[in-house]
Parts: C-alpha cells; structure tokens; sequence
C-alpha cells in the first residue's frame, strides 16, 4: 500500500499543482502566498519545464524562453508574497531587441529607440514611417484591450466571451497579424519584421489573430530583459521565493494518474507509487496528457482527451545549444535569421508533410549580455528552427535530428558565425521527440494548441474543469496561452479561481 503524504496541518487548506513550468511555479507561489499549503510535483530533476537548463564544461544553456517580456508580471509574484524581486533575481536590459537579417544581407536593428527605429525605416522604405506609427498605435490599442483588460481574465462562460466580443470585433481580431502589419506597412522585408513576433509564442503570423500584434506594444512598453545567470536564474529564484514561503518541491516525481472519485479530484499518484493528496489539483502538464493519460479511464477524461486531439495544435521546435570556445562580440543578443522564403516556408511548418530544405532560425548569444554564462572568452549559444510537428510528418528525428543539425550549423558557419565547426567545444539537440517524450506534449507541439482566434479565450482549455470542479489547469494550453507573460497570466486567472473556491 503506498504512503499518502500532504504535510498539512488539521483544517489546512491544500493544493497540488503538477509541472513546474512558469505557469505551475505562478500558480503555486500565488496559491501558497494565499496561505493554501502548495506541493509542486515535477517529473523532471530541475524545475522550469521549457525553461530547463543544461551545463557542460562550464557553460550554460537555456533550454528555451530567452526573451523576456513584461516584468510587471514577475514582479507581482514576488510583490504578492510581500517580497521584492531585485532580492531574488536581477533583470539586465537587453540592446538592441533583436537583430534580424536576410540573405540578402540586409539586416535591421529592432531596437525601443524611436529615432533609430524611424532611421531604420526610412533607409528601407520612407513611405513606411507613417504606416509604422499607424500600426504602433494599433498595437498599443490590442494591447490596452487584449493584454491589459483580458489577459488574466479565466473565460469559463461563453457569457465572458460575448462580453469581449465588441472590443474583439473592434480591433479586427479575425484577421491575422501578418495582414494587420501589411495594412499599414508596404515592405516586405519591415513586414516581417513586425510580424515574425507571434511565432515566439507557437502562431502562424499568417492565421493568428492580430490580437498577437499586441507583442510589439508589450517590448517597445516594457523592455526586452535577460536574467543575469540565464533565464534558469530566474526560475531558481522563483522556486527559492515558493519554498521561502513554505511551499513544497518534489523533483523527480512524474505522475501518473489523478485519482477522480465521483465529480472531485482527490490525489495525484505518482509513477514510483507515492500518493499526494489535497483539496484542490492543478495541471501545468500539457492539457491533452493531463486528460488522456493522467485520467485514462474516467468518462472526463477519455471524452476530453478526444476532443483535445481534434484541435489544431502548434508547431514544434528543433533546437541546437552548443559552446564554442571564443564568444562572438560581433552577434547581437537575439539573432533572427529570415530564410529565402516567410510565407511558404511557414505554411509548410504549419501544414506539415516533408521537412523543409530552407529554414529561418532564430540565434540566442546570451554572452552577449551575461558572459558568465560561459567560460571566460567562450561563448554559449543556442539556435532554434520551428518545424512541423509529429501529428502531420513523419520523421524519424533519432535519424533525421543529427543530419539537420549538421545543415543548420554549416549555413550559421557559411553566413554569421565562420570556423564555428573549429571552436566547436560541446552540442547537443532537442528534437520533436524529445518535446513529446521529456515534456509529455502532444504531437511533440512546443507551444500546445495553436493559438488560433477559434482556440483562444473561451475556446481554449478553460482555466478550471467543467465538471470537476476543484480541478484546474494552467499553462501554455489555457487562456491566454503560451509564452512566460500568456502563462504567468494564466496563473494569475487559475489562482484567482483557486483562491475563491476554496474560500466559498
Ligand atoms: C525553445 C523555446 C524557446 C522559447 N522562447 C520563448 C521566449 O523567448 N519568450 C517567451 O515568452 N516564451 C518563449 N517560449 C515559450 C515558453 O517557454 C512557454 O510557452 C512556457 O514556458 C510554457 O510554460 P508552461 O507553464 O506551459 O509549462 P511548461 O514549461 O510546458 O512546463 C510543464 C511542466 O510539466 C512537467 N510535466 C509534464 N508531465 C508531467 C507529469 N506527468 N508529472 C509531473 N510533471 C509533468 C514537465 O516536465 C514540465 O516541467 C519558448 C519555448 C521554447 C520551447
């Protein structure tokens, strides 16, 4: 008979949430913050889900989120814990933004400095300065409305939806991101350039709602930050606030099944037989394992599972992190590589079927702000390629993962970082696969469902189970969705709901 373990005291209120990614590590400060006695179970040995972090040889890879956006929102964890952050964990200004480039060897500094931005822009194309400033207050506008108001609002109601539906309606939320920008901007290249931004959080410039375009309000409002030590110093420091508080951390512990009896969850029961229970169970885990294999056999969660599988779900993500033994002063921050192709190229990702020839990439040079992430004079890197994910190709990524990595860092060495094979010092790769077997996600999606307008808001995973009711969801999989503000705000909507219900 296995153990069944809380650690609460008589009459204390009790929650489990399992996953550490920033939505579980959120919700589980907010909760615990509240004064209900949280325990984080986490399959993996180190906390921060996508956030992960590998070391060797003295460098430092973060495993995924590298921009980070919206302080306000982390600050507020550590402020509702009556803590500051600066305490914790400290935020280094990035500059520029971004560096993106084509192969054309154009290349442009996306920048928070108005005067250099319109420099830009009016060395590309003048007539796009007054398209920009159109489209800068139309961003500013989705933002106010789609960010500010609704961000942190849990959609349980169609009712809830209605109500946004004329602010929806306003902002055009039906068209795409990419036909907003191309309203008010003409060239191609500073298309893409104030576009490619929803890709970040797993949407199709091309098909997501141009709610998204509120991402570059949110960089030019608040800044693009790195932690100092890597973005995994910032999970460190989030866990460090959790257990300061109290709060429970149990590596290493994968679950395997919510026990359901009747309409209430009652406990998580692990893959090694230990058993927690609590009055109130939330899932960061990716929604469709939630369902499908954590509540394989109850009526919910087989019908749920089913109709989960149905939905569309975002693409996946090949990623390379490799040490070369010189850092490169020459690469900005973030590099983003536009390929030969943006529409095409996207819609094959999307779409699936073969892999790609072409690829765009996107190129993390965290030294270039933090050299402590590496041994002096080294350099870590990173470099990511969206690809399709394994519901629509089928590709044997233990074959094919290798071959790609090779073609990806002979087009860095040929076009941005040449004799990188010479200071070659360690690489590995993170493929489809491994999204699907080390994060448990669906189809190996890196960003779950697609954040389409018809899988958004009210018709994304609602922040709370219909039927059972002291079940919860947070994370890329729910409102608002993927991305650490969309995920830390879906925190905000699940633990609002947590908190109430467990005071009713
Ligand atoms: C390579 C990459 C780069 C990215 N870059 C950015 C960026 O620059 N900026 C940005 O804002 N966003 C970025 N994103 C998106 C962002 O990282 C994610 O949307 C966000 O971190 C997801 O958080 P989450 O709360 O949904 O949890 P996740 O990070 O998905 O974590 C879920 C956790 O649940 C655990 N789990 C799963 N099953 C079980 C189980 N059965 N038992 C116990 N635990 C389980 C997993 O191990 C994992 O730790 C990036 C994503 C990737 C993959």
């Amino acid at each position: 008979m296995s153990a069944t373990m809380n650690g609460a005291g008589a009459g204390e209120r009790t929650a489990i949430v399992i996953g550490s990614g920033f939505g579980g590590l959120a919700l589980a400060i907010r909760l615990q913050a509240s004064g209900i006695q949280t325990t984080l179970l986490e399959k993996r040995d180190k906390p921060g889900g996508r956030a992960y972090v590998y070391e060797d040889q003295g460098f430092i890879f973060d495993a995924g989120p590298t921009v980070i956006t919206d302080p306000s929102a982390l600050e507020e964890l550590f402020t509702a814990a009556g803590r500051t952050m600066a305490d914790y964990v400290e935020l280094l200004p990035v500059k520029p933004f971004y560096r993106l480039c084509w192969e054309d060897g154009y290349s442009f500094d996306y920048a928070n400095d108005q005067d250099e931005l319109d420099r830009q822009i009016h060395a590309k194309n003048p007539a796009d300065i007054e398209g920009y400033r159109q489209f800068l207050a139309y961003s500013r506008e989705v933002f106010r409305e789609g960010y500010e108001k609704l961000g942190t609002v849990p959609f349980l109601s169609f009712r809830d939806m209605v109500k946004a539906g004329p602010q929806l309606a306003k902002l055009q939320a039906w068209r795409s991101v990419y036909s907003k920008v191309a309203q008010y901007i003409e060239d191609e290249q500073l298309r893409q350039a104030f576009s490619f931004h929803s890709l970040l959080v797993g949407g199709n410039p091309f098909a997501t709602s141009s709610i998204y375009a509120l991402i570059h309000a949110l960089e030019r409002e608040w800044g693009v930050w790195f932690p100092r030590g890597g973005t995994g110093a910032l999970v460190r420091g989030l866990v460090r606030l959790f257990e300061d508080m109290g709060g429970r951390v149990e590596l290493s512990a994968e679950a395997a099944q919510i026990e359901v009896v009747g309409d209430r969850a009652k406990a998580v029961v692990l893959k090694d037989g230990r058993r927690f229970e609590a009055d109130r169970i939330a899932s960061n885990a990716d929604i469709v394992h939630t369902y499908g294999t954590l509540m394989a056999g109850t009526r919910r969660g087989e019908k749920e599972a089913k109709r989960l599988k149905a939905r569309r779900f975002s693409m996946s993500l090949f990623v390379i992190y490799f040490g070369l033994k010189r850092h490169r002063p020459e690469l900005q921050h973030h590099t983003v590589c536009f390929g030969p192709r943006y529409r095409p190229l996207i819609d094959e990702i999307f779409k699936g079927g073969e892999l790609p020839g072409d690829f765009s990439l996107y190129l993390h040079s965290p030294c270039a702000t933090d050299p402590s992430l590496a041994p002096e004079g080294a350099g870590s890197y990173y470099v990511l390629a969206p690809v399709p994910h394994l519901g629509n190709t089928d590709i044997d990524w233990e074959i094919e993962g290798p071959k790609y990595r090779d073609r990806i860092l002979d087009y860095l060495e040929e076009r941005y970082i040449p004799d990188l094979r010479a200071d070659l010092v360690t690489s590995r790769i993170f493929t489809p696969f491994d999204f699907r077997d080390e994060l448990n996600a669906h189809v190996g999606s890196a960003f779950s469902l697609d954040p389409v307008l018809t899988q958004s808001a009210w018709f994304r995973p609602h922040n709370r189970d219909a039927d059972i009711p002291n079940l919860y969801f947070v994370g890329a999989g729910t409102h608002p969705g993927a991305g650490v503000p969309g995920v830390v705000g879906s925190a905000k909507a699940t633990a609002g709901l947590m908190i109430a219900d467990s005071r009713a």
